[in-house]
């Protein structure tokens, strides 16, 4: 399960990850935490149409929007709930949720909202009509700017469909005649092209094209170190 708290986060963090597991095989939902609906471009109904393409270009099994207003993500316990019941229903072993520090709020809440959620999640007597799960792993992705991953993964291969579910965001990274200049969309800086920047830097460290940088609080297991190594078992 991939959270986001604008319908583009996950994509701008982590959708080249995104689309290797559902390359792989498994089953990915992304929660979107708010519609979005403060953007200097697009409305709520826009951006919920271009999160479905979006959704669609990765090969998502389902997203779901939890219709926090934007810039209202707290760790209240309304919102906490919604989230439990997504996560006790969805039962995840990976939980990709935004990194701690950014300059955007929203991200920052959402990053702790998430980790409440998680915690609560596996409590039994945290009501819910679902039973207790708590995911086996929260890896945390980077928005706005980045600081040294714990771990870069080659996305290379699905670079191509990372920039197609950025791109559906089209209100956000497009440019119509009546949308107003922001920096996502626009100048040398356009958010686009700082992503493509900061994960083909991430790739030059781990000698690939394009890497896409995450962090945990945990300590990460190693169960085949040779897997590590590029040795097949
Ligand atoms: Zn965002």
């Amino acid at each position: 399960m991939a959270i986001g708290a604008h319908p583009d986060d996950v994509e701008v963090g982590a959708g080249g990850l995104v689309a290797k597991l559902i390359k792989s095989g498994l089953r990915v939902g992304i929660v979107d935490l708010t519609a979005g609906e403060l953007a200097t471009n697009g409305t709520a109904e826009e951006r919920r149409e271009e999160a479905r393409r979006a959704g669609e270009v990765l090969g998502l099994t389902w997203r779901q929007c939890l219709a926090i207003p934007d810039r209202g993500i707290t760790t209240g316990k309304e919102y906490l709930m919604r989230l439990v019941e997504v996560i006790r229903k969805s039962r995840p072993g990976l939980i990709l949720c935004p990194y701690w520090e950014d300059r955007h709020p929203d991200h920052v809440n959402a990053s702790r909202l998430v980790q409440e959620a998680w915690f609560d999640s596996g409590l039994t007597r945290v009501g819910s009509r679902l039973p207790p799960f708590r995911a086996g792993q929260i890896w945390y992705y980077y928005i706005s700017g980045a600081v040294e991953p714990k771990f870069i993964v080659d996305v290379s291969e699905c670079y191509h469909t990372k920039r197609l579910a950025i791109l559906a965001h089209q209100t956000q990274f497009g440019k119509s005649p009546n949308s107003t200049e922001t920096f996502l969309n626009a100048g040398p800086g356009s958010l686009l092209s700082v992503v493509e920047s900061r994960d083909r830097y991430f790739g030059s460290l781990i000698g690939c094209m394009y890497g896409e940088g995450f962090t945990t609080k945990s300590p990460l297991a190693i169960h085949n170190p040779l897997a590590l190594l590029g040795v097949k078992e």
